[in-house]
This record gives C-alpha cells, sequence and structure tokens, in this order.
C-alpha cells in the first residue's frame, strides 16, 4: 500500500481541487493507496470539507490537532499514523504536482529508499528564490550530513526509514535533514514546483526564519564553531595591535602625521567597542539559539496533540509521542 501524507492549515480553497486531482492520479498507481491528511488546527471550513470527503472516499483518513502545531509537526504525524510500505508527503496546495508520483514510485520499486523531488523551476517571486537557494547553499555547505540542493518536503520513503523517523525522540523534526540522515539508497527525481492553485501561502517570514534556523542549528555546530573562531581572531588581533602599539611608543615615529606622545582620538576607541560588543551580543545570541532548543526538547511535551480522527481503527488513546485527547462526552466538533 502507498500513503499520501498531506499536512493542511486552512486550506479550504485548495482542498477540493486536492481530492480531484489525487482521485484521478491515485487509482493509476498500480497500488492500493490512502492519504493520510493532517488538519494541522485549521480554522476555517476545512474541517468540515475533510469530514465530507473522507464519507465520500474512505481512503481518505483525517488526523485533527487540537490547535496549529506547524507544518513539520503536522507531518510527523502523518508519517507516525500512516501504514504503506511507501510514505509520499506532499502539500495540500497543488505545488507538488500528483503527476510527480508515479516517478517516484518507480525509482521506489527500482529500490531506492528515499526519493526526493527536486525542484527544477520555482515559481516565486525573485527575491524569495533567491533567498531559498542562500539558504539551501548555507545548509549544503555546513551541515554534517549531505543534504540535497532545492529539495523540499515532497518525496516519498520506504516503510523502513519512516519506522526510523517515527521512533525518534527529536521534536523539532526537520525532515529534509533527518530522511538523508538515516541513509540507505537516495536519489533525486526533478520536476518543476507549480504555483499554488489556490488559498495564500501559510509561511510568512518569521515562520520560514525559524524553519531555516530549525535546519541550520539542528544539523550542524558549525554556528558555535564560528564564534570560537572570531574570538581567537580578535585575540590575535588585539594581541598584534598592543605589541605594535609598545614598539611605536618605545621608536617614536611619526606614523599618518600622528606621534605616540599626541591625542590619536577617541572615534577609533568608541567604534571599536561597539563593533567588538556587537559581536559578543551576536555569539551570545547564537549560543542562545542552541541552548533554546535545547530546553524545548528537554521539557518533552508531546510534539502534536490529536483532538479527533476520521477512518483509523488502529490509534488508541495516550499512546507515545503522539497524544490524544479523548472526545469530548458533551459533543461538540473537535477543532
Ligand atoms: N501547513 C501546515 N501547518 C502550518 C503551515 C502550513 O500544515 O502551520 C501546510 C499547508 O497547508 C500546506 C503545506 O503545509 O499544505 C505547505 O505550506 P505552504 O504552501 O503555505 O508553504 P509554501 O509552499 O508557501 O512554502
Ligand atoms: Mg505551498
Amino acid at each position: 500500500m502507498i500513503s499520501i501524507v498531506v499536512p493542511v492549515y486552512n486550506e479550504q480553497e485548495a482542498l477540493p481541487l486536492l481530492f480531484e486531482r489525487l482521485s484521478v492520479v491515485g487509482p493509476t498507481l498500480g497500488d492500493a493507496y490512502e492519504v493520510v491528511v493532517v488538519n494541522d488546527g485549521s480554522s476555517d471550513s476545512t474541517a468540515a470539507q475533510l469530514k465530507l470527503i473522507h464519507e465520500q472516499d474512505d481512503r481518505w483518513k483525517v488526523l485533527s490537532f487540537s490547535r496549529n502545531f506547524g507544518h513539520q509537526a503536522a507531518i510527523s504525524a502523518g508519517l507516525y499514523y500512516s501504514r504503506g510500505d511507501a510514505v509520499v508527503v506532499m502539500d495540500a496546495d497543488l505545488q507538488d504536482p500528483p503527476e510527480v508520483l508515479e516517478r517516484l514510485l518507480t525509482k521506489w520499486r527500482e529500490g531506492y529508499e528515499v526519493v526526493y523531488a527536486i525542484r527544477t523551476n520555482r515559481k516565486e517571486n525573485v527575491l524569495l528564490r533567491m533567498t531559498y537557494k542562500l539558504f539551501y547553499s548555507i545548509l549544503h555547505r555546513i551541515a554534517s550530513i549531505n543534504i540535497p540542493l532545492d529539495a523540499g518536503d515532497f518525496c516519498l520513503m520506504d516503510r523502513r526509514v519512516v519506522d526510523v523517523l517515527n521512533v525518534m525522540p527529536e521534536r523539532a523534526k526537520f525532515l529534509r535533514g533527518l530522511r538523508c540522515w538515516v541513509g540507505l539508497r537516495h536519489i533525486g527525481v526533478e520536476y518543476d514546483r507549480q504555483e499554488r492553485q489556490a488559498g495564500r501561502s501559510k509561511y510568512t517570514l518569521p515562520r520560514l526564519i525559524r524553519l531555516a534556523l530549525d535546519g541550520i542549528l539542528s544539523f550542524s555546530v558549525s554556528p558555535l564553531r564560528l564564534s570560537s573562531w572570531c574570538g581567537i581572531g580578535l585575540c590575535g588581533a588585539s594581541v598584534s595591535l598592543v605589541i605594535l602599539i609598545v614598539i611605536w611608543w618605545l621608536t617614536d615615529v611619526t606614523v599618518w602625521g600622528m606621534r605616540p606622545s599626541h591625542s590619536v582620538g577617541w572615534t577609533s576607541i568608541v567604534s571599536l567597542i561597539l563593533l567588538l560588543s556587537g559581536l559578543q551580543m551576536m555569539m551570545i545570541g547564537v549560543l542562545g539559539e542552541y541552548v533554546a532548543r535545547v530546553f524545548d526538547e528537554t521539557k518533552g511535551r508531546p510534539p502534536w496533540i490529536i483532538s479527533g480522527a476520521m477512518g483509523f481503527d488502529d490509534v488508541s488513546y495516550g499512546t507515545q509521542p503522539g497524544w490524544f485527547v479523548r472526545p469530548n462526552p458533551r459533543g461538540g466538533t473537535p477543532k
């Protein structure tokens, strides 16, 4: 069986299109399939639409979060509750065309455990495209594993890979990195990234920055090393400066029209102080980012809370790591 995991957050405009396209592509895949939709705390009519879709086609299963836990958490939950031998992760907005699934599956049937889709042609604006490019090349360069350039979450993973991801206790899962970290055989398939078919992007700039930081900080300690290297460099520079100044005093020669017995001015001193204290603050900030992540992981809170499920028969309440809240006995539709 093939599982298709789709995280959705306020996608009322895109859902009907997705249902239509997947219902055409699904039966051509050559195996039975299920679609695991994770409703990430949507506040529009997404939940109602998902109910209708599930009633129409019970291959569509729905998990609802008690609130918005974020894209990566939604994907993790989808992976956790999918049952397929191959699991595909795709967005609801049809930026990842379902027609590419067949090519991903072909590679999987050839024996690859991870088939990721590489975006050859983005349809976003120039500035965003440049930022993405910069991020991926930094990540590629400094990450401790070989993360491919320009591969998003759209991918296919074998059950063996998904099982490994599911037992990882990590909360801030950066899927694009982790699926490489697992190893086994990987291959990329190129595709044209489409424009969003309906609705608006749910990734605001701060969210994108947070995702980018998660990616870099959970796969690399280079930012910490950078601060050590800066410290060493600055110490070296100041020691050499002191030596030079002592020599200057001893020889009392004129440099750039100045002699040591004359005042040198305070602008240079103030700007140096500002530069150095700025650098120190920045490095403390870098350290803080790591500490914050350690803090987050040690609290051990569940990465998501599920408040409702449709189409699953084996989800038991209170299982780790996905926590459930029991249905409200007084009724009411879960959020
Ligand atoms: N999404 C989600 N939770 C969030 C934000 C986004 O489940 O907090 C889903 C969203 O519904 C979509 C996918 O993640 O299916 C990718 O989001 P989006 O298309 O907004 O991101 P972009 O493609 O613009 O990077
Ligand atoms: Mg999108």
